[in-house]
């Protein structure tokens, strides 16, 4: 957190990185996609082997000097397929996007059908929306979610047999219910399709077993580091062995250049921690959070998508209330809590105004909050729904108060 080398050559970045470190231990991140890495991973994605070219895999390199990047690059990979008990793991992907890709590159041919969740519905760019790369160059078929915000796995069932996909993908960005994975692959089997899991969101919880893994029935999974598994930003390929070589190659050479070591060396480090104890705890309070959020808000008499969540995450609908997702998540930021407008199934509104806010529990849960202080959370947030239109300043004082003090109670990044 310390900047002062920084400052030394460059006053206007260090100031800026001052300030943001402020804005996070002052505000209360509900950011669903967010989270807080430890100290730890914040130094080895600062380290040394920024400067390193390791263009290939441990061991068989295209650059001489790699024998440090091949030993950590290999720990983040045994670490991987411990947590996930995976038989393959990559460790390279810049990002989730990316991981994304290389299982397309690796498993579908331009023009074939590809199955995956309406980005509108709670899925991800990457799994076909027309501005992506996968919508472009694919026969994108989408499902969606009913008025419960549930999949429908009937219909996802009927649409495979009827456009027969060669890639079905589950897993989404904004979807609060358990993921039934092994209904996704008997319809993937019936159907002759392979089956990518996007555990992006839910990676903590599935390491943990607060949710059900996807590993005994998906031929890939793909993750994020960032999200709940509180890593560097980042991407990770699993995947069976039969696929590994494919796999491989799809990441490089197939869609990027010299993997990013440092990122690698705080990926292995953030997965050593999510094997410990303490991270199984920390994925449980996740959970019981979210739950005490989604309580909270509708015992507010708001109303949440599928009326509660079984994970880290749930969607504010503001519908009834004629609000949108837009002014809600402004004046949230107003009051110093943070979140982002999101819509909600069959939204009247579009993507960029919305009547809904995705409300996350991960990095609050990392800084120490538990269920009363997420009742809490959502008393603010109903109050501030509450005075959206009139915007009474002496009220959003006193919110901001509120928030405050929570964010007090848990300090972060503290020495
Ligand atoms: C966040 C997310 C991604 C993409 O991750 P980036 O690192 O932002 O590229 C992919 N899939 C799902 C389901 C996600 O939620």
């Amino acid at each position: 957190m310390n900047t002062d080398i920084i400052r030394q050559t460059d006053k206007e970045v260090a100031d800026l990185l001052d300030l943001e470190l402020k804005r996070q231990q002052t505000t209360i991140e509900l950011i669903a996609s967010e989270n807080f890495t430890s100290k730890a991973v914040m130094q080895a994605a600062g380290s040394v082997l920024t400067n390193k070219y390791a263009e290939g895999k441990p061991y068989k390199r295209f650059y001489n000097g790699c024998k440090n990047a091949d030993k950590i690059e290999e720990l983040a990979q045994q670490r991987a397929k411990k947590l996930f008990n995976a038989e393959h793991a990559n460790v390279q992907p810049h990002s989730g996007a990316q991981a994304n890709m290389a299982v397309f590159l690796y498993a579908v041919k331009p023009g074939d059908t590809v199955m995956g969740m309406d980005l509108s519905n709670g899925g991800h760019l990457s799994h076909g929306s027309p501005v992506n790369f996968s919508g472009l160059y694919f026969n994108i078929v989408s499902y969606g979610v009913d008025s419960n915000g549930e999949i429908d796995y009937e219909n996802v069932r009927e649409l495979a047999l009827k456009h027969r996909p060669k890639l079905i993908i589950c897993g989404a960005s904004n979807y609060s219910k358990i993921i039934d994975f092994k209904k996704f692959k008997e319809i993937a089997d019936e159907t002759g399709a392979l089956l990518l899991a996007d555990i992006a969101h839910i990676a903590a919880l599935v390491a943990a077993g607060e949710h059900p893994s996807p590993f005994p029935y998906a031929d890939f999974v793909t993750t994020t580091t960032h999200k709940t598994l509180r890593g560097p930003r980042g991407g990770i390929i699993m995947c069976k062995e039969k696929h590994a070589q494919g796999i491989d190659k799809a990441v490089f050479p197939g869609t990027q250049g010299g993997p990013l070591e440092h990122i690698i060396a705080a990926k292995a480090v953030a997965l050593k921690e999510a094997l410990s104890d303490e991270f199984k705890l920390y994925a449980k309070q996740v959970v019981l959070n979210a739950k005490a959020l989604a309580k909270s808000l509708m015992d507010e008499g708001l109303d949440i998508v599928g009326n509660g969540t079984d994970n880290h995450l749930m969607t504010l609908d503001l519908r009834k209330l004629n609000k949108t997702g837009k002014d809600i998540a402004n004046i949230l930021e107003v009051v110093g809590i943070t979140a982002n407008k999101n819509t909600v199934p069959n939204d009247p509104q579009s993507p960029f105004v919305t009547s809904g806010v995705r409300l996350g529990s991960p990095a609050v849960t990392t800084r120490g909050f538990k269920e009363e202080d997420m009742v809490e959370v959502g008393k603010i947030i109903a109050e501030a729904v509450k005075i959206s239109d009139t915007q009474d300043s002496e009220k959003l004082k006193e919110l901001r108060a509120r928030s405050l003090k929570l964010c007090e109670k848990y300090p972060l990044y503290k020495d």
